[in-house]
């Protein structure tokens, strides 16, 4: 019997998932371009480009391997689907599992019949046999012992330089007078060319959309970055808008990397004594540890994580994350306008100046997730809602992370150059020039002290605002400050 193999566009591998036992001789692969999906949000161009050309190269990659292969553009996926059932009499589907609750259920009610999804290292049981013994859902917790099980910088079942975790010195603000090395550009072809005019755009040359071309970024990555990841992994520089980092996530989470090539590529380098055990450490922990336990934390958590508003956040999304010409914040308007042109900003703008905004103005969590969801090029359901529901705006009540990632501009002001040039001071809390992070800070705090006055981690935090002579100042600045970003006057 003739077999229809679905394969998703974040499935895009040729070794796992459905296609690694396929047969080019007698089954039919099919991939679909989902037109609601494309309609459904105003997405950002460069996210939607990168996705539907990987896909239509990928397929073409399969028919030059001899593979019959539908790229159907549907509806949605299911009507998609329906065309190959009508086509061939009889066919039975097959997939691997899906990376989101809704797609499961659809294409479960379609017949779809389903493998394991061994696009990450970490079967959804075996984290939820973990994630099930615990207390709390400690990362640490999770990362020693997937170190462990998967034996990655182990020696004599003790970690590699005798500590698990390297963070201490992974630290440093941006360095002065560095030179970064250049920045790889992927150049387009013909298919690409076909899938930027089809959505009237002009693609960056940032992102490649082949396996060659990302396997080009995964060893630009090991080469040039990844002895220096650890120690600039949390900086922000006003002179490179990438750093160190690895600028992989699109690949792993489209398929067209798998995550063991990354952690194979990264451990062979530390081997070789290319790369100190801080980065070595450091990177292993992210792909590993970090990734891993996001997505688990997605299947464990279930469907209905995402609604949650612990902190009843209404304020709507504030103007300047869709346009940064309604702010005077520098960091906000750089991080913001950076988003505009590659769809990608590191981890740190992402939680310590997106969220950590979304956070203390009381940003509704949903209207903040779409809006991550809608702009960044390696987003997705399972990876996008834990990070932003659980760690950026904890509107969890902690389920994830014991304690929010609220900071005051003296954070942003240490880890990055952008207070230098910015019409508000990082150290005023009350006045005209009072950085609004700062101000919104102890706001903050204070009308969410009831609440995390109990959290051990958090009361020196609260307890500091009994040091503050000038609250009610404050109070009042917090309420100015808070209706000049919604009339985008801040
Ligand atoms: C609020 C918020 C939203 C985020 N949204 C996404 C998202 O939609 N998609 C996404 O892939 N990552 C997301 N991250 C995690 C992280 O910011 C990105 O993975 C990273 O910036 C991607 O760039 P990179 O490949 O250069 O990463 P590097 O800094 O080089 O890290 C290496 C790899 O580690 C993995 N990783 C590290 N941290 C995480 C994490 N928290 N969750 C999942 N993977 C992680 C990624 O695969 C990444 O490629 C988010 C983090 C926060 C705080
Ligand atoms: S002063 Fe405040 S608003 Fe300005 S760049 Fe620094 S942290 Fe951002």
């Amino acid at each position: 019997m003739k077999r229809a193999l679905y394969i998703p566009f974040d499935q895009l591998h040729r070794k796992y998932g459905v296609l690694k036992d396929a047969n080019a001789a007698e089954d039919v692969v099919v991939l679909v371009e989902s037109q609601s999906m494309i309609r459904g949000a105003d997405w950002h161009p460069e996210r939607l480009f990168f996705l539907i050309s990987s896909a239509r190269h990928f397929a073409q990659s399969l028919r030059d391997e001899g593979f019959e292969v539908r790229y159907i553009k549907a509806d949605n996926t299911v009507a998609g689907l329906k065309i190959i059932k009508n086509e061939f009499s009889g066919i039975e589907f097959f997939a691997a599992e899906q990376s989101s609750f809704r797609l499961t259920r659809s294409l479960t009610e379609f017949g779809v019949q389903f493998i394991e999804n061994d696009f990450f290292l970490t079967p959804r049981a075996l984290f939820a046999s973990w994630a099930s013994s615990q207390k709390s859902y400690l990362m640490e917790n999770f990362y020693r012992k997937q170190r462990t099980r998967l034996d990655i910088l182990m020696e004599h079942g003790a970690p590699i330089g005798g500590q698990w975790n390297y963070d201490k010195e992974n630290r440093l603000p941006p360095p002065k007078n560095y030179t970064w090395p250049p920045y790889l550009e992927h150049h387009r072809d013909e298919i690409d060319h076909e899938v930027a005019a089809e959505l009237s755009m002009q693609p960056t040359t940032t992102w490649a959309t082949t396996r060659d071309g990302a396997l080009a970024q995964l060893r630009n990555f090991i080469e040039n970055h990844f002895g220096k990841f650890g120690p600039y992994e949390d900086a922000m520089a006003l002179d490179n808008w990438a750093l160190h980092h690895s600028l992989l996530s699109p690949y792993i989470n489209n398929g067209l990397l798998h995550p063991s090539e990354v952690i194979h590529a990264a451990v062979a380098a530390f081997n070789r004594g290319d790369v100190p055990i801080e980065s070595a450490e450091g990177f292993i922990r992210q792909i590993i540890g970090w990734r891993e336990y996001i997505n688990g934390m997605y299947w464990y958590l279930g469907e209905d994580y995402r609604d949650n508003n612990a902190l009843g956040a209404h304020r709507d999304l504030l103007p300047l994350f869709s346009d940064p010409t309604k702010t005077s914040m520098n960091c906000m308007k750089t991080i913001v306008t950076d988003i505009k042109k590659r769809s990608w900003v590191h981890h740190i703008p992402r939680l310590m100046v997106l969220s950590n905004l979304a956070l203390i103005t009381g940003t509704n969590p949903q209207q903040f997730l779409d809006w991550m969801r809608r702009e960044f090029i390696d987003a997705a359901d399972w990876v996008m809602v834990p990070n932003v529901i659980g760690m950026g705006v904890h509107a969890d009540a902690g389920q994830m992370m014991s304690k929010p990632y609220a900071a005051g501009g003296a954070y942003i002001s240490r880890m990055s150059g952008y207070c230098k040039g910015c019409a508000y001071n990082p150290k005023l809390r009350v006045g005209d020039d009072a950085c609004p992070f700062t101000t919104l800070y102890w706001d903050f705090l204070d009308r969410h002290k009831e609440t995390f006055v109990k959290n051990h981690r958090m009361s020196q935090q609260v307890n500091g605002l009994k040091r503050l002579s000038d609250l009610d100042e404050l109070k009042h600045r917090a309420q100015e400050v808070l209706s000049g970003l919604e009339k985008g006057e801040i």
